[in-house]
């Protein structure tokens, strides 16, 4: 799942590959991948890329025809570049960029949902994109002072995961961050002192940060289907914390899981099961 550092550290390292490169054409196997229709996706064929930025979890991919894609990976897309060109078999193409020099630029997307996207805008007209100008503040690496943001009375595991609110953290670094500050998921926004505001903002940029640089250290083109994310409590239910190694426990949503340790987080006390409350209602 591509959140913060997966999409800084794929925008770094295929940026710079594709820099100078030329868009031989542009095709788009996957029917609802390609969300804008004006200008048309061949209006890039022919211009030069300028690399890759990153927006919240978004790529900004730039051109020298006055005009950037918009790529958003949703929880299951990768892009990824290849020396070759696609299988017109492989089911997971979405949109494939193709490069004079052979190489392709391709969005991939993993499992049955067709939700990943791509959209081309002038460069004028990038930041009005509905989901570009409803973006909070960057979490990495300078996000705002938290309290004043975070003020709201909702669970702070929801509202971290907000990207109007701030943009780039979700479902797994959202478990290290909250682990990492010694918070409770379901701890309100407007609840938190002005000294937890302050640990969770360090936590948030010692988080991320810290994956970024496992990424930098660790990966190289071409970039694997599966990142090997250095995650130390999501998904690790069952398994002592790294910190005070008491076990780590579970709260099971339909399409996820939040993992948390009760002794460094929440007194102690075991938050409800979800699932297991529906199945009793
Ligand atoms: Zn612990």
């Amino acid at each position: 799942m591509p959140e913060l550092p997966e999409v800084e550290i794929t925008a770094r390292l295929i940026g710079d590959a594709i820099k100078g490169a030329r868009v031989e054409s542009v095709l788009t196997p996957g029917i609802n991948a390609l969300r804008s229709f004006d200008p048309p996706i061949s209006a890039i064929e022919g211009a030069t890329l300028s690399g890759i930025t990153r927006r919240g979890k978004l790529f900004v991919i730039g051109t020298d025809a006055g005009m950037s894609l918009l790529v958003h990976l949703m929880s299951a897309g990768r892009l990824q570049l290849f020396d070759t060109r696609a299988s017109l078999r492989d089911r997971t193409s979405r949109v494939l960029i193709r490069l004079d020099d052979g190489r392709e630029l391709r969005l991939r997307e993993f499992g049955t949902k067709q939700a990943a996207w791509v959209k081309l805008y002038r460069d004028a007209e990038l930041d009005g994109d509905e989901q570009l100008s409803t973006l909070g503040p960057e979490a990495w690496p300078d996000p705002p002072e938290l309290g004043p943001l975070l003020n709201a009375p909702r669970p702070l595991h929801g509202l971290l995961r907000d990207q109007r609110v701030i943009a780039g953290i979700g479902r797994s670094w959202v478990d290290e961050i909250l682990h990492k500050a010694m918070l409770s998921p379901f701890k309100r926004g407007s609840e938190l002192s002005a000294e937890e505001a302050t640990r969770l903002r360090d936590a948030i940029i010692s988080e991320l940060g810290r994956a970024i640089e496992h990424y930098e250290q660790t990966l190289q083109l071409p970039i694997p289907d599966k990142l090997p994310m250095p995650l130390t409590v999501h998904r690790r239910n069952g398994e002592p914390c790294p910190r005070c190694g008491d076990e780590i426990e579970a709260v099971f949503y339909e399409d996820y899981v939040m993992c948390y340790c009760p002794t460094c987080q929440t007194d102690g006390k075991l938050l409800k099961d979800r699932r297991l409350s529906r199945l009793l209602k």
